[in-house]
């Protein structure tokens, strides 16, 4: 029998309501499959902060090292607005990111054919369902390159900061696209600007030559401005989009726009195969909302699907729960932030939650 060991960072605002759905739909499903889950609860953000002073504090971090997955909700509220940025709730987030090592952030972005109408895309550009999964590289490039202001001879002030790559940063986290294309169509599209820039040449070079060593993959490369355009010209013809951290940084906030609501959208953030990776809704954790059982779970129990399959490959029961969540929209269950005018099946985070779990027993 199969033992999962998850951490569990509920973290603040609705992360509590959604990461418990999300929980129960993971141990039906585990069940079905003959697999324990062993849960490990730690602190983290806000709540952290008022029970060790720390967002991050050790124990969470020792707990999520030593775990194989780490399931989080949400951080930060208006309780700790006031907070310097170093202490705040939001901090924790960046640390547990950095303690693990993940370099690969996946988000899919999936318009379910029910919630069509979410979408700000007219319905014959959306098509019938729309399946894109962005694989950004998280830990290199601009963001972290040197950067830095100066005068310059003239007497002007400038800045400038400096995309970096190096081939093994970029061929890990083409491996994770391929390795994920591999159960999907095999095909990639690679997002640079190899016209201007020198590290998106050595991109598409790397891309190339890991993708010659894999059967069953085809890249074809797309310049970023292009991409955009054809994000919202033709969003079909994606499938796996891998971009650097910049280009997915923009990319995939466009993307998951596509879908047209936040409170779907899962997300995971991958490191080293074998060490732990962290599955979170791409939400925060809406204090406007909190505590009023209105909060929508499928994002935090699509993450859950996502952490079966990036960390067990229980691709199996992670399509369950996919198919279970599409069903439960098709037959009409609306959370409030889903639902259209006139429709009368709105439900709460518990009765989502139980919707869920109850179509995988059907
Ligand atoms: P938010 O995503 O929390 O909320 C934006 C809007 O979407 C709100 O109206 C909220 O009610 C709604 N919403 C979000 N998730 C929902 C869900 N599952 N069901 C129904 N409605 C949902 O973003 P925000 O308001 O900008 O930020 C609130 C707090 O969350 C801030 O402290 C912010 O720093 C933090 N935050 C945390 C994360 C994270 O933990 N990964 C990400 C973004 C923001």
């Amino acid at each position: 029998m199969t033992v999962c060991n998850i951490a569990v960072l509920k973290g603040d605002g609705i992360g509590p309501e959604i990461v418990t759905e999300c929980q129960k739909v993971l141990e039906k499903v585990c069940e079905q499959e003959n697999v324990t889950i062993n849960w490990e609860e730690a602190h983290i953000g806000g709540e952290a902060i008022d029970c060790f002073g720390s967002p991050y504090p050790e124990e969470t971090l020792q707990i999520c090292q030593a775990a194989d997955a780490v399931l989080l909700g949400a951080v930060g509220g208006y309780k700790w607005e006031t907070l310097p940025g170093e202490q705040r709730p939001e901090k924790g987030l960046l640390a547990l990111r950095s303690s693990l090592n993940l370099y690969a952030n996946l988000r899919p972005a999936l318009v379910y054919k029910p919630l069509k109408a979410a979408s700000p895309l007219r319905s014959d550009i959306l098509g019938d369902r729309l399946d894109i999964l962005v694989v950004r590289e998280l830990t290199g490039g601009i963001y972290f390159g040197p950067r830095g202001k100066r005068v310059n001879a003239q007497g002007i002030e400038e800045a400038y900061d400096t995309e970096i790559y190096n081939k093994e940063e970029i061929r890990r986290i083409a491996k994770v696209a391929m390795q994920a294309a591999l159960g999907r169509s095999g095909k990639i599209i690679s997002v640079d600007k190899d016209n201007v820039l020198e590290s998106s040449r050595l991109w598409r070079q790397t891309v190339k030559e890991e993708a010659e060593k894999v059967s069953g993959i085809t890249v074809q490369n797309m310049y970023v401005d292009n991409a955009a355009m054809q994000l919202v010209r033709n969003p079909g013809q994606f499938d796996v989009l891998l971009t650097s951290n910049m280009f997915g940084d923009i990319l995939s906030d466009l993307a998951s726009m596509l879908t047209g609501s936040i409170g779907m959208l899962p997300s995971a953030s991958l490191g080293e195969p074998g060490k732990p990776g962290v599955f979170e809704p791409i939400h925060g954790s809406a204090p406007d909302i909190a505590g009023k059982g209105i909060a929508n779970p499928l994002a935090t129990i699509l993450s859950g699907a996502m952490l079966l399959r990036y960390t067990y490959q229980l691709e199996g029961a992670a399509k369950r729960i996919e198919k279970a969540v599409e069903t439960v929209l098709e037959n009409g269950y609306r959370t409030a932030d889903l639902a259209e005018a006139g429709c009368n099946k709105i439900v709460g985070t518990v009765e989502m939650g139980n919707l869920v779990c109850a179509q995988l027993d059907a």
